[in-house]
């Protein structure tokens, strides 16, 4: 696995599968660019349906974000419910809603007909307040009940014999949400493709796509592939090759860390198998593996690399929350880049005919990679329309470089209201 990132999850990934990279001329019905949940699972989708599909990475199976997040699935997107609702009206915002808990059983559906290795599913998502506020937990929980979420308000004492920290006020436990081995799941799915016929190519990177006579003609490793359809799948490391997708996005950085073994000590801290995800905006999320280690992630960033001492940085955090753990080693620090749109909603649907894109999941994408996989496979082979609920949310441009910079400046800006809001309600 030296190819990939130094994670915890490429250090515990449970198969070393290599893909061959594409080095003879092809023929498909689809091509898929990127090898991320998104690629996968729309060729998984389309093999599904009768299509032959070829799936090109420029690196490995699962080497983007896919292969390195939290972990954490659950239902709903990265924008807003009430930006979205605005925009959309109650109905369409339901569809919305229920194509993203679609997703999130996809997702389930996946694990256990993949077997164990397949992400190694571990139920339970609890939702920590920072700040008081069991009235607005309790018109969420309601909310939710409209789709039959089942979410269970904690008080704050309640919360504490969970995961005993004094920054933790009330929260909400979503049992039907849960937490899985993402790298582990990537290859699941990678793996499940290829025998459903899908050519899976690694170390592939597409450098062209033209139109030629009705079909796509796309390069890589000065090998050509033709399709009838391509779907770009290329997340938070989009790169110049389709321009208007590079244009619509902004490749944002979050940050995990895994500690070493804490022995007893982590009892003092969290008694929970569920994953844990606080109510800042890009505030922590986090979950016990191997029984006494935690994996911990944060932040946002607009820088593209690592800033220096990430490591250092992420312990001081972890060791804000739990001051009762001490000193904790360290045993890896990484970052990955997810996409995100201005809106902040998933980018799905077709830009010129044949040429679909399925991208900008932002912090939010295992439940909507998934579903939105699905609505692309269903538009390609005609099965559904149900993608249009996504075209509101088009390729609008992210801003380029001063769309980063306010990236960077509304992340600041949401950090002042998060501890103006502590400040004023503590817990
Ligand atoms: C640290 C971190 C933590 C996160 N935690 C969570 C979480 O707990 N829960 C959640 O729901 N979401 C989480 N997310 C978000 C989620 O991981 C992403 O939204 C999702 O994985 C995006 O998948 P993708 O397939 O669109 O992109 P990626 O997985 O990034 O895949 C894109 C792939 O495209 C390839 N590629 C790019 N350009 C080319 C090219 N020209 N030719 C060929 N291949 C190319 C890349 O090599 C890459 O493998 C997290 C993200 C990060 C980074």
């Amino acid at each position: 696995m030296s190819d990939y990132p130094h994670t915890y999850y490429s250090r515990t990934a449970c198969d070393a599968t290599a893909y061959p990279a594409l080095t003879a001329d092809c023929d498909v019905d689809v091509c898929v660019v990127g090898a991320g949940l998104a690629g996968l699972t729309a060729a998984r989708e389309l093999a599904m349906r009768g299509q032959s599909v070829a799936v090109l990475d420029a690196n490995r199976v699962g080497w983007g974000a896919s292969g390195r997040n939290g972990g954490q699935v659950s239902s709903g997107f990265a924008a807003d419910d009430d930006a979205v609702l605005k925009q959309v009206g109650q109905a369409h915002f339901d569809a919305l809603y229920r194509l993203s808990i679609e997703g999130m059983e996809m997702v389930r559906d996946a694990c256990r007909r993949l077997g164990a290795g397949a992400g190694g599913l571990t139920p339970g998502i609890l939702k920590v307040l920072r700040y008081d506020d069991p009235a607005g937990l309790a018109a969420h929980r309601d909310r939710m009940a409209a789709y039959g979420r089942r979410f269970t308000l904690l008080n704050r004492d309640d919360v504490r014999a969970q995961v005993n920290s004094p920054a933790y006020g009330p929260g909400l436990f979503d049992a039907d949400a849960f937490h899985i081995h993402p790298l582990n799941y990537t290859r699941a799915l990678a793996a499940d493709a290829a025998a459903r016929g899908v050519a899976v190519y690694e170390k592939s990177r597409v450098t062209r796509i033209a139109p030629v006579q009705g079909r796509h003609r796309l390069t890589a490793n000065r090998t050509t592939i033709r399709a009838r359809h391509v779907v770009m799948a290329t997340g938070g490391y989009t790169d110049a090759l389709v321009p208007a997708l590079r244009r619509a996005m902004l490749p944002i950085a979050t940050y995990m860390l895994a500690t070493g073994p804490l022995g007893a000590r982590i009892g003092d801290a969290i008694d929970t198998t569920a994953a844990i995800i606080d109510d800042r905006r890009a505030g922590n999320y986090y979950r016990v593996l191997d029984g006494d280690r935690i994996v911990w992630g944060s932040g946002i960033s607009v820088r593209r690399s690592p800033p220096p001492q990430l490591a250092d940085r992420l312990k001081h955090e972890l060791q804000g929350v739990f001051p009762q753990l001490g000193d904790v080693s360290v045993d890896m620090a990484w970052s990955g880049l997810m996409s995100y749109a201005r809106h902040r909603m998933p980018q799905v649907g077709q830009l010129a005919p044949g040429l679909w894109y399925c991208t900008a999941f932002g912090g939010q994408g295992l439940n909507t990679t998934a579903i939105a996989g699905r609505v692309v496979a269903e538009a390609i082979t005609g099965e559904t329309d149900r993608i249009a609920a996504f075209a509101p949310f088009g390729l609008t441009w992210a801003g380029g470089v001063l769309g980063r910079a306010a990236a960077q400046a509304t992340y600041w800006g949401y950090q002042v209201g998060d501890r103006w809001r502590e400040r004023m309600r503590p817990v």
